[in-house]
């Protein structure tokens, strides 16, 4: 387990429920635990909450969110999260949740690859198919350069300032980070296997605006072979389409190849694993480690449907059973948010 961050610090939060998943499940877990006045926290290891809804299809509109004949995975993520703001919620995004251990009072430790501890009686999975990870190029001793010239996603532009940057990709991520990045860098060159692009009309054309300018270069090429010296990358070999190969210098390398989801961490969380699911009673959606609970696309039952509403129903009922782990001698009252004028001041509508 971690116990400093790359800064050296660990910053530990004590909360009644630590969310493992930043999806639509996760954020209405946040709404139903709200009501009942348990306060959470949210890991997602990327860098936006919505999941699978932002992630794979932010403007694909879904039909079958009961009540709302139409909305697409971006706008339900946003009135999601409109939805849970009274509850202040605390995130932790562009984290992986990296290791699960238990403390001598019977509470959960949750920690993540950034030196976050979250303490919590309850520990809600609410990961759907896993963690969405970045696809690594298949290019010879990639692994040296990671974290230190070779970066899958950018955290700080500033890093970027004066450097020679290569990115590589097609898609709505290389052309975004190629427009951002292009008055920091000292210089930056794109390279796409092909001269088309998936990414927004708007962005191609001013990607192609830089290119004859000369403010920026973009190459039908892909990237053979890094060279540098620990970690520090200095130069690319790049082969174009007729395979021609040259060299270039670069500081910086920005591959966007996509993401791919992998179970990750969970796996080695100390869980009943059933085909990378986890198992789950449908009364509680308790996982058969008490205090751990499974909602959303990552669990498994008779009859289970990977659908959202599906989630949303699961989340009310862990919802009820993890109360009564955080609050052991509070009566848990049902409510409905029509008529009760206490959840109208938790919502701050009273
Ligand atoms: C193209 C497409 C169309 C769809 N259309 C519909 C539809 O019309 N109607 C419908 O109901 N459903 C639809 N679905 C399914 C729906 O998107 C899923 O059921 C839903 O996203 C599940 O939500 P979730 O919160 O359980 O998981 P996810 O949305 O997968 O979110 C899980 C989150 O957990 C994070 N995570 C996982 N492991 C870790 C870790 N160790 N550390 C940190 N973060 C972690 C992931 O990064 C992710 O953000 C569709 C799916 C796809 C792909």
């Amino acid at each position: 387990m971690n116990d400093a961050t790359p800064q050296g610090l660990t910053q530990r939060f004590e909360t009644d429920v630590a969310i493992i998943g930043a999806g639509p499940i996760g954020l209405f877990a946040v709404f139903e635990l709200g009501l009942l006045d348990l306060k959470c926290h949210l890991v997602d290891i990327l860098d936006r909450p919505g999941g699978q809804c932002t992630e794979l299809y932010p403007e694909k509109p879904i039909y079958d969110i009961p009540g709302i004949p139409m909305v697409t995975g971006q706008e339900l993520t946003e009135k999601l999260l409109l939805q849970i703001k009274p509850f202040h919620a605390q995130f932790h995004l562009g984290e992986m949740a990296s290791a699960l251990t238990t403390l001598p009072d019977g509470r959960w430790r949750l920690s993540t690859d950034a030196g976050t501890e979250i303490i919590a009686p309850v520990v809600v999975v609410a990961a759907g198919g896993g963690s969405f990870v970045p696809k690594r190029p298949p290019i010879a001793g990639i692994e040296a350069y990671e974290g230190k010239s070779v970066f899958y996603a950018v955290r700080r532009i500033e890093q970027f300032r004066g450097k020679e940057v290569l990115i590589a990709g097609g898609g709505d991520s290389a052309l975004d980070w190629t427009l951002n990045l292009a008055p920091i860098a000292k210089h930056l060159t794109l390279v796409h296997h092909r001269d088309g692009f998936r990414a927004s009309a708007h962005s191609v054309n001013r990607m192609r605006e830089l290119v004859n300018e000369e403010t920026i270069a973009f190459h039908v090429a892909s990237v053979k072979a890094l060279h540098g010296r620990e970690g520090e990358l200095e130069e690319v070999t790049l082969a174009g389409a007729d395979k021609k190969e040259w060299r270039q210098k670069a500081n910086a390398f920005l591959p966007f190849f996509g993401l791919t989801i992998k179970l990750g961490p969970i796996a080695e969380f100390g869980l009943n694993l059933n085909e990378n699911l986890i198992p789950v009673d449908t009364a509680k959606f308790e996982s058969s480690t008490p205090g751990i609970f499974a909602i959303g696309d990552i669990n498994s039952y008779e009859g289970k449907l990977k659908l959202i509403l599906s989630g949303f129903h699961e989340a009310a009922l862990m919802a009820q059973a993890a109360f009564r782990i955080c609050r052991p001698n509070d009566k848990l009252r049902f409510q409905y948010t029509t008529s009760s004028s206490s959840l109208h001041k938790k919502l701050g509508v009273a």
